[in-house]
């Protein structure tokens, strides 16, 4: 296709973030449009389609709240609702509103570079096609670029194998012996689930992850009901917290007794969703005692529910405390290991050696196998930033201005790149929270800011160096006060698959909490964007 395609403001990505940024564009009758790599909306939700998917935040906590109409439509079915369903829940919410007009599909954005004369974004896709326009902003997602190990003669294997992100749809595992790499958040949702149809599942650990208990159940329609009434009530509730959630936590680890520490986390364990850290003693986040007892608690919830004492002890870290890195949630994960045709290999001790034709060899010997899972998690945050081309003022680039981590105003923009909004990325609140309900403040100011420039004549915005620099200080003086601090983990942009990732932790997202982040958020639209250079 030939010609430029001229925008007032475009929208990269069709999740949870842009569907919700076109519909206040349109709104605002601004004349914008979503480009979208994919074949259709949906963005993670779209995507993730392995076995056992599904939200770790209680389904009626994760939907949007900004619009009556949905929350009257539609009848959430179980407490913690898997991909397919909510991926008919993000097209309902397009369909509601007539949102597909406003999306493209098929159009990867491979760069973007400022035109200071023009003041505006051009935008060239893999396609070929060009897009232009004032305002640009990403949701481009915190999750969606997946990365793979580097193992030797991956190339070579002759049955099929694939990252989680990409699980074919038309794969049928019955009688197949399967070898799943990673046990992280879709690793942990995967064995359970596959468990009981494949001959025989090979888990390859690199390095075990804390997990607790799901606690699923379906929502009856009198249920349904009751929460539709309570929907005001429960997002009030998840707006004061700083996760973002119902759960809220309390002080007093050490006021209470060992006695009464375990009778919270015997009812906190068998409660639904992130109880077992939302409603804690928040001093398991700063004091590595009190993160130790809890930590020696769940190791023993582990041991009770694995047989076999040798498996369970290399299902339990000994490099980071509970809470401390992206809590999965299971669903029978532990009781998976107790099956005769489920088979741990810790890579710890017998780490890979290369991956075969036909299976995977490790220093202990060779697994045959017929499938090979890459479970192996994503380049969190920045990497969808980083595989898109981006040059701002005087063609500087942003991977290489964030080669060493993100730096950003307020999460929203960065110095150098006028009129690049950005939504649940770097900086920003949404990492460490309830991701919609911190999208959903991202998009609401980030719209009221077009809607001022728009009011005032404002035609290019950019985020001062000052404002930058002030937030570096804050970002990394919440993260720092936790004990997060060490985790190696997404939170901290650590990632065994990318190179120079192993070491010093970065500075990803805001560990502030929801309610610091809005009100200072809220506080710079209120006083004229100070920290922003509006012309
Ligand atoms: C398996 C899984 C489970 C999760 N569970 C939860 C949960 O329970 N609770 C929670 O709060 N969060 C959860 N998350 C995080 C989840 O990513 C967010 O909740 C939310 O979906 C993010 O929405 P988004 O719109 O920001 O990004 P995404 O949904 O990732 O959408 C981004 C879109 O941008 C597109 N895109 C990226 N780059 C380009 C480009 N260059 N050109 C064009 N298009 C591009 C992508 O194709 C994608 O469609 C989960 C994530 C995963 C992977």
């Amino acid at each position: 296709m030939s010609g430029v395609h001229e925008h007032e403001a475009i929208v990269i990505g069709a999740g949870v973030a842009g569907i919700y940024q076109i519909k206040r564009l349109v709104d605002l009758g601004a004349d914008a449009v979503v480009l979208e790599a994919e074949d259709d909306l949906g963005g993670t939700w779209f995507r993730n389609r392995y076995p056992g998917c599904r939200f770790d935040s209680e389904s009626y906590t994760y939907g949007y709240s900004f619009s009556q109409e949905i929350l009257d439509t539609w009848h959430w079915k179980e407490l913690f609702s898997s991909q397919p369903e909510n991926l008919r829940y993000l097209n309902h919410v397009a369909d509601l509103f007539g949102l597909r007009e406003h999306m493209r599909f098929g159009v990867r954005i491979a760069s973007m570079v400022w035109d200071e004369a023009a003041c505006s974004w051009t935008l060239t896709a893999t396609n070929g096609e060009t897009f232009r326009a004032r305002f640009v902003i990403t949701a481009l997602g915190p999750l969606s670029s997946p990365t793979l190990p580097a193992f030797e003669g991956m190339d070579e294997f002759a049955g099929e194998s694939f990252h989680t992100f990409r699980w074919p749809d038309d794969l049928d595992l019955t009688g197949k012996r399967v070898g799943q790499i990673g046990t992280g958040a879709t690793g942990i949702q995967i064995v359970p689930s596959i468990a009981p149809i494949v001959e025989h599942l090979t888990v390859f650990q690199r390095r075990p992850n804390w997990s607790s208990p799901l606690n699923n159940r379906s929502i009856t329609d009198e249920e349904m009901e009751e929460i539709r009434r309570r929907y005001p009530q429960i997002f009030e509730n998840c707006s004061t917290t700083v996760g973002g959630f119902e759960h809220v936590p309390r002080w007093g680890f050490w006021e209470a007794t060992p006695e009464e520490r375990r009778a919270l986390w015997d009812e906190l364990y068998t409660r639904p969703g992130f109880a077992i850290i939302g409603a804690n003693y928040a001093e398991i986040y700063f004091d590595e005692a009190a993160n130790q007892e809890l930590s020696n608690y769940i190791a023993d919830r582990i041991r009770g529910r694995v047989d076999d004492p040798e498996v369970a002890e290399k299902l339990i870290p000994t490099d980071h405390g509970f809470a401390l890195q992206r809590l999965p949630l299971e669903t029978n994960y532990f009781e998976a290991y107790n099956r005769d045709n489920v088979e741990l290999v810790s890579l710890q001790d017998t780490p890979i050696v290369r991956v075969t034709a036909d299976g995977i060899e490790t220093t202990a010997g060779h697994h045959d196998l017929d499938v090979i899972v890459y479970a192996t998690g994503f380049d969190a945050i920045t990497g969808a930033f980083d595989r898109v081309d981006i040059r701002g003022v005087d063609g500087m680039m942003l991977a290489d201005e964030w080669a060493d981590g993100p730096r950003t105003a307020v999460g929203m923009m960065t110095n150098g790149f006028p009129n690049l909004l950005m939504l649940a990325g770097p900086q920003s609140v949404s990492g460490s929270t309830n991701f919609p309900r911190a999208i959903e403040d991202g998009v609401e100011w980030v719209s009221d800011l077009i809607e001022y420039a728009r009011a005032e004549g404002i035609t290019r915005i950019e985020a001062e160096q000052a404002a930058e620099e002030e937030w570096a200080t804050e970002v990394a003086r919440m993260q720092d006060r936790l004990l997060i601090r060490n985790s190696k983990g997404w939170f901290t942009g650590y990632n065994a698959n990318l190179a120079g990732r192993e070491g010093k932790p970065r500075y990803q997202a805001y560990f502030g909490g929801a309610p610091r982040y809005r009100t200072r958020v809220a506080a710079i639209a209120e006083a004229g964007y100070p920290g922003f250079d509006l012309r």
